[in-house]
């Protein structure tokens, strides 16, 4: 009888060393696989985007051979349709950008948020951005008498940018000066007693860009 039980206890123990085994095994091969999944991911996303932006380029080229004076905001109309046609343009959740080609036949050329390839345009195009959104939400919470949130978040290319008012400007690491180090993308401003924007920075991995009333842009993302 007890050597049965022995046995039976014996086996359960190797059955379930190799239910560990086996569990081990799947953990690996899904921590393993993450990093591989995301650089698939990523080169994905770019062919995608980059698909959709140039049919959303064929559209917009389309309609300014209709119509050769075809303005900024209806430009951005075709821009709409295309994503409507499209479902989303960047699957990545870029936003959308109309840069301005004026020495060129097509006077608007259509980029990414996330992809586009020159990473000064790209610091400049999602600053200007965030910085009229900012000003939206400052106009908003006057309007309704109300103090702005603190943190301001803001949704920029599909994910949530927190948007920190100081007291007084700060100096960051990349094009803006120097004394803090940051990692990704951070943003700050300051008002004056009028509760105006008078300062404001937006920075990620690659450039930043500044603002303020007297210089107008300034930053790494500005020169060269
Ligand atoms: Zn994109």
């Amino acid at each position: 009888m007890r050597a049965i039980r022995n046995k039976l206890l014996s086996r359960r123990g190797i059955n379930r060393l190799v239910a560990i085994l086996v569990a081990l095994g799947i953990v690996l091969v899904i921590v393993a696989g993450i990093p591989i999944y995301r650089a698939y991911k990523a080169r994905a996303d770019i062919y995608s985007c980059t698909v959709a932006t140039k049919k959303a380029q064929d559209m917009l080229d389309v309609e300014f051979l209709w119509n050769y004076e075809l303005s900024h905001e209806e430009a951005e109309a075709v821009i709409e349709r295309a994503k409507m046609e499209m479902d989303a343009l960047c699957p990545a959740g870029g936003d959308y950008f109309l840069v301005d080609r004026e020495d060129s036949d097509q006077r608007y050329r259509v980029t990414c948020g996330i992809h586009e390839a020159d990473t000064r345009l790209r610091t400049r195009l999602n600053a200007y951005h965030v910085y009229e959104l900012l000003g939206e939400e400052i106009i908003y919470a006057r309007r309704r008498g109300e103090a702005l949130d603190d943190p301001v978040v803001l949704t920029v290319n599909g994910r949530k940018l927190e948007v920190t008012e100081l007291e007084e400007p700060n100096d960051l690491r990349y094009g803006t000066g120097s004394n803090i180090d940051y990692d990704g993308i951070v943003c700050f401003f300051t008002r004056d007693d009028a509760g105006e924007l008078n300062w404001f920075v937006y920075a990620d991995e690659n450039h930043a860009g500044r603002w303020n009333p007297v210089d107008g842009w300034t930053g790494d993302a500005y020169n060269g």
